[in-house]
């Protein structure tokens, strides 16, 4: 008997047809409140959930006491409760990798976006503003040759250490857990203490993961060591950083501009302050979405699927204590 899967995301024709040659497959196509409801409905007969984008806490998989595997269309698994999964042997998978130059295309657009004004320029133009010469209070600032600060050295930030260095020039200073001693060999690019970054690179870039740990790691202490030319980029998740602390720091001049995929609350409310300032470029947490990035990505999530429901390792597990728990029981 074919194993049933509950879909939050649409596929492709061609992936979608390809699931279903293993299992029945139920799609939800929005997770708004007539989705959430569906989806509640189909949980019970779940073994596999393959999706993004939504939280699913302990109270929503309660209601799936068959479920087996949930393959998640995203490299960042902040949407799960990791322990809740291990204790129930839940295999979680993601989709690193096929993402990692695109996310980092997105940061790289925003560094250049913010630190050359591109839409506050762009829209004068569109508004029909231009009206003569543009002179030095539209100038913006030079991005080859600043110094590159990355916080999270692991797949994306190193893409972007590789066109900052490669394409742009650019000195690279990097935080992470620990020392990269390849990486540093790659772009001659040196470690600093969270601190000692803030203070010197000219583009600071999130690009860490969202963990109890990094929750509001970046703050108004944070923001105050950073110089009154520093850009700062977040590319990560928007709960990383104390977004009141970061309207202020903009407002009050302490940093020159943001770029900003990733937002405390998505989608972001159109009152929020940070779209009344010009030197803020916001954009709808794009990070990897591409025609092909986001086709490979969903390819990868159902390979991941269909290799747990066949009972094998998927190949991007997130969490082996689960599978250790199927292995052994
Ligand atoms: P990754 O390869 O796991 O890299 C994350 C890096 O962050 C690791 O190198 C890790 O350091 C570092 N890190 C984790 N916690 C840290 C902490 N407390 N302090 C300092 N460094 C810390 O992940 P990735 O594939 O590059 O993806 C990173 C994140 O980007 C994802 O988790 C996701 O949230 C976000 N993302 C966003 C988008 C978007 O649409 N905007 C798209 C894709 C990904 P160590 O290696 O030293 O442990």
């Amino acid at each position: 008997m074919k194993k049933h899967v509950v879909l939050y995301k649409k596929l492709s024709p061609t992936l979608m047809s390809r699931l279903q040659q293993h299992a029945d497959v139920t799609l939800i196509d929005e997770p708004n409140r007539d989705g959430l409801a569906r989806l509640r409905a189909a949980l019970p007969h779940a073994h596999g959930l393959l999706g993004a984008s939504l939280k699913l806490d302990a109270p929503l998989l309660d209601l799936a006491p068959h479920l087996e595997a949930v393959s998640s269309v995203s490299v960042g698994v902040d949407n799960y409760d990791l322990d809740y999964l291990d204790r129930r042997g839940i295999l979680l998978s993601n989709t690193p990798d096929v993402l990692t130059e695109t996310t980092a295309d997105t940061g790289f657009a925003l560094i250049l976006a913010t630190a050359r004004r591109m839409v506050e320029l762009a829209n004068m133009v569109r508004t029909g503003q231009w009206k003569s010469n543009i002179g030095p209070q539209h100038f913006g600032n030079d991005v080859h040759g600043k110094t590159l600060g990355i916080i999270g050295m692991g797949r994306i930030g190193e893409a972007l250490a590789q066109r900052g260095h490669f394409g742009f020039g650019m000195p690279v200073l990097y935080h992470s857990h620990s020392p990269k001693p390849a990486v540093e060999a790659r772009f001659n690019a040196g470690y600093r203490s969270l601190e000692a970054l803030l203070q010197e690179a000219d583009f600071i870039c999130l690009t860490l993961p969202l963990t109890a740990e990094t929750q509001g790691l970046i703050g108004a202490r944070q923001f105050a060591l950073m110089r009154p030319q520093s850009i700062f980029i977040n590319i990560s998740r928007g709960k990383v950083v104390d977004e009141p602390a970061l309207i202020a720091a903009l407002q009050q001049g302490q940093i020159r501009a943001a770029g900003l995929d990733v937002f405390e609350r998505e989608p972001l409310p159109h009152d929020s302050p940070l779209l009344q300032l010009n030197n803020v470029v916001a954009t709808p947490h794009i990070g990897s979405a591409t025609h092909e990035t986001r086709e490979a990505m969903a390819q990868c999530a159902v390979d991941n699927l269909l290799s747990a429901l066949a009972g094998e390792r998927p190949l991007n597990l997130v969490n082996p204590k689960a599978w250790g728990m199927r292995v052994s029981g």
